[in-house]
């Protein structure tokens, strides 16, 4: 298949739809872990073309929904200085912090601006000696590498008011996470092929042994869900636990060596916490300190700083698969996108969106 509409194809969903009825005969329950996944899932309705029997819960792969909230304070708090300008990817923008979000703080004077590529962040910082450009780096091993090249990119060309307020996250420990916690429901997964593309799918090897799970590489197309599901269910229902990779088109085993070469050359494997699931251990990247300058935490002496999350969020289950969006009592009450309560009904790649947006 060369061309998205292929991938949309309602023939071959059908297709899959029947090969998937024929293969399943026990409940199971999968989790895709990329809010892209979760979206093209509610936006096809996908949940309908496959048996009762399969159940799909929706992991923690929205960058915006676990990035902490500590960290949109400390975005709200730098953007709010006069010498700043602030630059981040628009879909940060009406994330809620504790008292705030950007759009607010713009909208009182900050030199908020919405950036396509940190790039752009480093060319306002050349454009502009006599500020401080910070741009919000937040994401997983799909945007650290570009945002690794964008603090080398500042170095190369002598640079010091470009930083990046960094908190990136990494995939395969979250999963560890999940599968080793006593409440886990998850029996497969749908990995992230984008991810994978960067990164590669070494390292989910030992956790398909380790915790016995189907670990299927997949897209992000209607046709690419239904075949990592096929997959998947294939797996469960011979007692086969291996990593199989139906992304064949762009993710390769060993992944995209200069990307993770860049990513590494400037951030280091550190423990990181995840909004509405806590600290996972040696799950982020933080700056080497060889980068220290282009280090925002440090320049605005940010470290040490702490906030509480908010009680009546649950974004925290419904990331690990123990909750619904539809179980959380605000959803569709207090908690709308006009009037998000948590980070899930902001992003766009958010479980509570998806569900907002497309179940009604
Ligand atoms: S519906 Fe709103 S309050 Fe409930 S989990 Fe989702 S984002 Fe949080």
């Amino acid at each position: 298949m060369k061309y998205v509409d292929e991938f949309r194809n309602i023939e071959t969903v059908k297709n899959l739809s029947k090969k998937i009825k024929s293969v399943v005969k026990n409940s199971w329950t999968i989790m895709e872990i990329c809010g892209g996944q979760t979206h093209s899932i509610m936006k096809y309705s996908l949940q309908e073309f496959l048996p009762k029997q399969l159940t799909l819960v929706h992991g923690p792969g929205c960058p915006v929904c676990v990035t902490p909230l500590e960290v949109i304070d400390k975005a709200h708090f730098i953007a709010k200085q006069k010498d700043v300008i602030f630059a981040s990817f628009g879909d940060m923008l009406r994330v809620p912090g504790s008292k705030t979000d950007l759009l607010k703080v713009k909208a009182e004077g900050g030199d908020v601006r919405i950036v396509y590529s940190p790039f752009d962040a480093v060319n306002i910082a050349e454009q502009n000696p006599n500020k401080k450009v910070v741009f919000l780096a937040v994401g997983f091993e799909t945007t650290a590498p570009a945002n690794a090249m964008s603090v080398l990119e500042a170095k190369r060309r002598k640079l010091n008011n470009y930083s990046i307020l960094s908190s990136h996250v990494l995939v395969p420990p979250a999963m560890h996470a999940i599968l080793s916690s006593p409440k886990n429901l998850i029996q497969g997964f749908l990995a992230a092929g984008h991810v994978c593309t960067i990164m590669g799918y070494e390292e989910y090897f030992p956790i398909a042994k380790l915790y016995k799970t189907p670990i299927v590489i997949t897209g992000f197309e209607p046709v690419d869900i239904l075949k990592g599901i096929l997959a998947t269910v294939k797996q469960l229902e011979n007692n086969k636990f291996v990593v199989e990779n139906e992304y064949k088109r762009l993710a390769r085993k060993e992944g995209n060596i200069p990307a993770q070469k860049t990513m590494f050359e400037v951030f280091k494997i550190t423990d990181r916490s995840w909004r509405g699931i806590g600290e996972i251990a040696q799950s982020g990247l933080r700056i080497k300190d060889k980068y220290a300058e282009f280090d925002a935490d440090k320049i605005f002496k940010l470290e040490s700083f702490k906030v509480e999350e908010p009680k009546i969020c649950i974004s925290g289950e419904i990331m690990q698969g123990l909750k619904k969006p539809s179980q959380c009592p605000a959803f569709g009450k207090e908690c709308i996108p006009e009037n998000p309560l948590g980070a899930p009904m902001v992003s766009s790649e958010g479980a509570c969106s998806a569900y907002f947006r497309y179940k009604k």
